[in-house]
């Protein structure tokens, strides 16, 4: 078997795999039954809820695929067909929740802002007051941009008006603070291979009390029978069988997840801010500049940057890759325009962005 091992990911995500995670996964095989897995998912239930700042009576629980089908199981569980639903967007992932959203039949409106900013509040109320929807939903950190949403401004907003909150938490919950209780937020997810650095796979997700008794009150059944919150239900607090989980991805998210926690999350917060002003500060030197004008509205774990000038974009990053690191550019409409450096989980390390711009240094000359 060869492998590269030596390739160093810093690209907003997949991240480098934590090691304790990447061991857990030569766990030999135990049954989905086993008391020894409804232990193991006893304690990811726990953490999850302090990865999320969720309440004591939230659900949290991981579904079996990547970060898009935490959005998906969200907007399935909590969507009827005929239901508004506000999205506010200003990038792919946003976008991508528009389309999900209209899939399971609601009726959308879509608060856009440009791409490079974060979506503005006035107009997110100006849009709850006018259609009064089931549910407002948002990403808190566009990845495809670097922009930070004011995600807990929504979300506070929308709980006093009595409306349902989904944010995205995939760039942000074990890299930024994240509030899911005192903000107001409904439901939660992300995927496994960002923030915690774990083998993509599995969605973490946290549900609200209130969201719960919705989906309980549902006049139609979920279609997406897989990740209903019920029958998730059935298996993570009540342990019946639902479906076969893939356990070696639990043991190695709960590894991952662990050595999170055991860092810290304010500590992981603050070293992320600060690493990804120091790299945007030493890469300006050299002509890249923000691509988000605004320093409030800038993403710390997906930091993204507009090339210098005459810099030929694919060139650099295949050099780059030949060298043994990896890195993304723009995405949609910031393709060729932009690199995006990813600070989550273990690729927010100063050793690897010291090495990044050792060699980038080599590669420019
Ligand atoms: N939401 C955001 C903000 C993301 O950055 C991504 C992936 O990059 C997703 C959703 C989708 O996650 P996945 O690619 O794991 O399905």
């Amino acid at each position: 078997m060869s492998q590269n091992t030596d390739l160093l990911l810093l690209t907003p995500g997949p991240t480098p795999i934590q090691p304790d995670a990447l061991q857990a996964l030569l766990i030999p095989m135990v049954g989905h039954m086993d008391p020894a897995v409804f232990a193991l998912n006893a304690r990811i239930q726990a953490n999850l809820k302090v990865l999320y700042g969720a309440a004591a009576d939230a659900f949290t629980a991981l579904v079996a695929g990547t970060g898009s089908l935490g959005m998906e199981t969200g907007f399935a569980n909590l969507i009827e067909p005929g239901d508004t639903v506000v999205v506010a967007t200003n990038g792919s992932f946003g976008d991508r929740m528009v389309e999900m959203c209209e899939r399971y039949g609601a009726k959308v409106i879509v608060v856009r802002a440009p791409i490079g900013e974060a979506v503005r509040l006035e107009d997110v109320e100006k849009a709850l007051k006018e259609h009064q929807p089931k549910m407002v939903s948002v990403v808190h950190g566009e990845t495809s941009t670097g922009v930070l949403n004011p995600a807990p401004e929504i979300a506070r907003m929308a709980q006093d008006m009595g409306i349902l909150v989904t944010v995205d938490a995939v760039t942000t919950a074990g890299m930024m603070p994240y509030e899911m209780e005192k903000w107001g937020i409904d439901y939660a997810y992300t995927g496994s291979q960002k923030c915690l650095s774990a083998p993509p796979g599995v969605a973490p997700v946290a549900v609200s009390a209130r969201a719960m008794e919705v989906v309980r009150n549902r006049k139609t059944p979920v279609t997406l029978w897989y990740s209903d919150f019920l029958g998730l239900q059935a298996y993570w607090d009540h342990r019946d069988y639902h479906h076969t989980i893939p356990v070696q991805l639990h043991y190695s998210l709960d590894a991952a997840l662990s050595a999170a926690l055991n860092e810290g999350l304010d500590v992981r917060a603050r070293h992320a801010a600060e690493l990804s002003v120091a790299v945007a500060r030493t890469l300006e030197t050299i002509g890249f500049s923000h691509f988000v004008k605004n320093p409030r509205e800038r993403l710390p774990s997906v930091l993204s940057l507009r090339l210098p000038e005459g810099m030929n974009d694919l060139q650099v990053r295949t050099a780059l890759r030949e060298k043994g690191i990896s890195i993304t550019g723009g995405l949609d409409a910031t393709r060729g325009l932009i690199w995006r450096l990813g600070l989550m989980g273990e690729a927010a390390r100063t050793e690897h962005y010291m090495r990044f711009m050792r060699t980038l240094d080599e590669i420019l000359g």
